[in-house]
Order: C-alpha cells, then structure tokens, then sequence
C-alpha cells in the first residue's frame, strides 16, 4: 500500500527494500535528519524546509510513511483503515487547528463510542442515557443526575492517585465494576491501582445527554484520510524521505546539522545497558464480511465485561468520506505485552526510569527528541503537533540567539 501511495506523492519520496540509504544521500550535508516519518517527525520536516528552507533527511524503518496514523484502503473491503488502531482528530488549540488546516480538508466528525454493558448498549462516557439504561431510571436534568451520581461517588480525603481512585471517585463502585475494571485490565493487564490516575481521567463523565466522547471543540476527519496529509507535508523539494531504513543502521554514517529522533527513548541508550522501559501493544484480528452492509451499530463499541478476552471492536464503514462498498471489515483489538511500543505504562517504575533517560537526553549534544515515544507520553495527535512546534519555536530561536552572540 505504501508503494501506491507514494507514486502520488513527492519525487523526493523512496520506498526502499534495503536497509541503508543510497551513497549519494550519505555524502551529502543534512541540516537536519529526522528520525521517524510519523506526526511529529513531519511537523518538524515541514517547518525547517518551509520556514527556513533547510534541507531535512527523514528515514523511517517501517515501510510506509505516517507512523502510528497511517490510513490505506482494505482492498477487498474498498474501505479506508488505519492500520494501528481508530485515530480521531479533535483539539482544544487554535494553533494546532490552524496548522492542519493547511494539508487537508476536514470533515466535521463527532466520535460517539458505545459500550456492551450487561447485555446492553449504552453510550460511552457515562451519560445520563447510560445511567438510565443500566439501573432502570429515568433521570431527566444535569441536576438529578449530578445527586445520582453523588450518591454513587466515593470520597477520599486526598487528590485520587491512582487509576482505580480517579474512576471511583467519578462514578462510584457499580459503574466502575462494569465499565472500568474489567476493561482497564484487560488493556493494560495490571490492576487499575497500580496505574497513574491519568489512565481513567482521560475519559470524562456527563452529567446529560452529551453522546460524544470527547469534549474539544474542533473534532474533524481528514477528507482524504491521514496518509494523504503526511504525503502533502512531505511533498516539498527540501524534504527527502526513506522507509524502511533503521537510523541506528546509518547513524554512524550520516553527517546532520541537527536530529530530531522521535523514537523510544530507551532504543537510543540501548548501550547503557539499562533496563527497558514498558510499553502494551495492540493486535487487530480483521475480520472480512461479503456483501454486508454493517457489522454494528457504531464505529466503536467497547466490550468491557470480563468474558471477552478483546477490548472493542472498530467498523471504520461508519466514518465519513469512504468509498461506497458493499461489503464491511472489522477489527478486534485486543491489548498484548508484545508488539509495537503503542502506550506508556504510567505506573512509578517507568515514570522514574524515563526521568534517568531524559537526563541523558537532555545532555545529548545536537539530537532533540520529539515525540510520543521519545517523551514516553500519551500524546494525542493534537499534543504530538502543539509539542513538535513548540519544540521547532525553542530550538530556531536558540540557534538564532547563538548565531547573534
Ligand atoms: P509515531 O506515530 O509512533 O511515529 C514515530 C515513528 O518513528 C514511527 O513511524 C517509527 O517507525 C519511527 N521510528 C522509531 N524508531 C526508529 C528508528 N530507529 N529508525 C527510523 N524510524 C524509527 N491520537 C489522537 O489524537 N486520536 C486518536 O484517536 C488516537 N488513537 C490512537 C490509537 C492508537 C492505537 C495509538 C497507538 C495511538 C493513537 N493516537 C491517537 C495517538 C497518535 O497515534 C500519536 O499522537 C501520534 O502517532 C504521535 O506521532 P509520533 O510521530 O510522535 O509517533
Ligand atoms: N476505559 C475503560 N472503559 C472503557 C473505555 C475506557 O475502562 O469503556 C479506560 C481504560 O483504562 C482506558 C482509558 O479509560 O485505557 C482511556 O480510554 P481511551 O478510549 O482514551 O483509550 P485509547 O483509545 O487511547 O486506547
């Protein structure tokens, strides 16, 4: 898929079946090389070729460029998938919406999720439509359900510290046994106690009938998929990008002003011999139905209940901007220890070791490192962009700074 795409893109972009990179890219002077052609990885690409025509190098070891966000069409679905998982846009920062505004049309999109609770479907986040469905009421107003929910709620005489607490507190014992402790197993194979209290605050709780899972107010769908957005930000003539090229493969060889590396922080020490960070990866079963209109109700249902042994199930014929097709694919996630390092495990062991990691970062002459995996951070893509501007912002102006001393 990778290959079709890229006979639509720039000249400057190379599927390459060898690991390494050509002698004439070797001998020549980079201004900047970027590791990973994921989001962050193209933000900084994009700036330094467009804002300061400088010559940027990206290689990419994944055959295709995109990252985490690579979208391609199910050939024989005729469906638009992401291949690592749903990926939904929405932010709160003007920036950020501006910034992409530039490399696709957008479709407005509000993401709903639904959840199979006892039987049931019912919307997640918690609403009052949820509440309502599972104990049998018929609450009406913010007011009621604000009481409910205060009767459910367990109070605790400190900030909630863990991911366990955070759930409590917002939703009580019932709704937590069913929504949240099972499926937060399930996903990161660990008791909810022993993870950040970040983990289950990343999802909020309504007081009324908001269906919608996220709260920012610029939620959109690229028109053309996510793909073609990294292909525009590519297709410029400072821009030369390589995949299926590992940079520590070609690192010794490369001569670059200045590196971005928006790898795993601890592949980069990996000669430190320290111990590795963790992180819970994901596999997607896909599942092909002939001439059949919809698989389930909504793009997204989550399946929290102990008994399934997967968290949710993803039916990407429900976004906008797909090819009409008579036929569905679907894909059934289930969380695993193996894989590619998809999310941080927030718990005290890893957030002490990335703080030993990041101050041999930190000491890394001419290497900045971006990112979601260089800053072992569950970065949205919104996050991933407003952090590689911002870093683009500090490091221009600091090299500007030194160029006036
Ligand atoms: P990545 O996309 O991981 O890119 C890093 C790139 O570096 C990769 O392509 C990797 O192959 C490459 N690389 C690593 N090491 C090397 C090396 N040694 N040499 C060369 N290349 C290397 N965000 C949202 O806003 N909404 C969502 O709905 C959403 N859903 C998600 C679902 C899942 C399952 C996951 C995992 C993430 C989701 N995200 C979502 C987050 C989103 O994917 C990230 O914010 C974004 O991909 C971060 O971009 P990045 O460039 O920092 O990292
Ligand atoms: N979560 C849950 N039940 C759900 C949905 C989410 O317990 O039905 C918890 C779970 O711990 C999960 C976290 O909330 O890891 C964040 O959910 P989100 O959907 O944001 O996870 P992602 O889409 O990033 O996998």
């Amino acid at each position: 898929n990778w290959r079709e795409s890229s006979s639509s893109s720039a000249a400057s972009s190379h599927s390459n079946n060898k690991k390494g990179l050509p002698q004439s890219v070797l001998q020549q002077q980079h201004d900047i090389c970027v590791v990973g052609a994921g989001l962050s990885g193209a933000v900084i690409a994009e700036r330094y070729a467009t804002q300061l025509n400088q010559k940027v190098l990206i290689v990419e070891k994944r055959g295709h460029i995109g990252g985490n966000c690579y979208d391609f069409l199910d050939p024989q679905a005729n469906v638009r998938i992401s291949k690592y998982g749903a990926h939904l846009f929405h932010t709160k920062h003007e920036r950020v919406w501006e910034y992409v505004q530039q490399f696709s049309e957008w479709t407005p999109y509000e993401h709903k999720v639904i959840g199979l609770v006892n039987n049931t479907h019912v919307p997640i986040p918690v609403n009052i439509d949820t509440v309502n469905t599972l104990f049998g009421l018929q609450l009406t107003n913010s007011q009621q359900m604000d009481q409910w929910l205060a009767k459910e709620q367990v109070k605790y005489d400190h900030e909630p510290s863990n991911a366990e607490e955070v759930a409590l507190s917002r939703v009580g014992p019932r709704l937590y046994d069913l929504i949240f402790k099972p499926y937060t197993k399930k996903q990161w194979d660990r008791d909810p106690k022993e993870l950040g209290p970040e983990v289950t605050a990343r999802i909020p709780v309504r007081n009324d009938f908001d269906g919608r899972y996220f709260s920012d107010p610029y939620q959109a769908l690229p028109k053309r998929g996510y793909t073609a957005i990294f292909e525009r930000m590519f297709h410029h003539p400072n821009i030369q990008v390589y995949t299926n090229v590992d940079y520590f493969d070609v690192r010794s060889q490369l001569d670059c002003g200045r590196t971005y590396y928006t790898g795993p922080i601890d592949t980069y020490f990996a000669d430190l011999g320290w111990e590795k960070l963790q992180y819970r990866s994901l596999t997607f079963e896909r599942q092909f139905y002939k001439n059949k209109d919809f698989f389930q109700p909504a793009f997204v249902v989550n399946h929290p209940y102990e008994s399934a042994d997967f968290t949710r199930i993803v039916e990407y014929k429900h976004l906008p901007d797909q090819p009409k097709s008579p036929h569905t694919v679907i894909f059934v996630e289930r969380s695993s220890d193996v894989g590619e390092p998809y999310y941080p495990i927030p718990n005290q062991r890893n957030k002490d070791l990335f703080r030993k990691y990041q101050d041999m970062a930190n000491k890394e002459p001419k290497v900045t490192f971006v990112g979601r995996l260089a800053n072992y951070k569950y970065f949205n893509m919104d996050d991933a962009i407003l952090n590689a501007l911002e870093l683009f912002d500090q490091d221009t102006q600091q090299q500007q700074k030194q160029r006036q001393e």
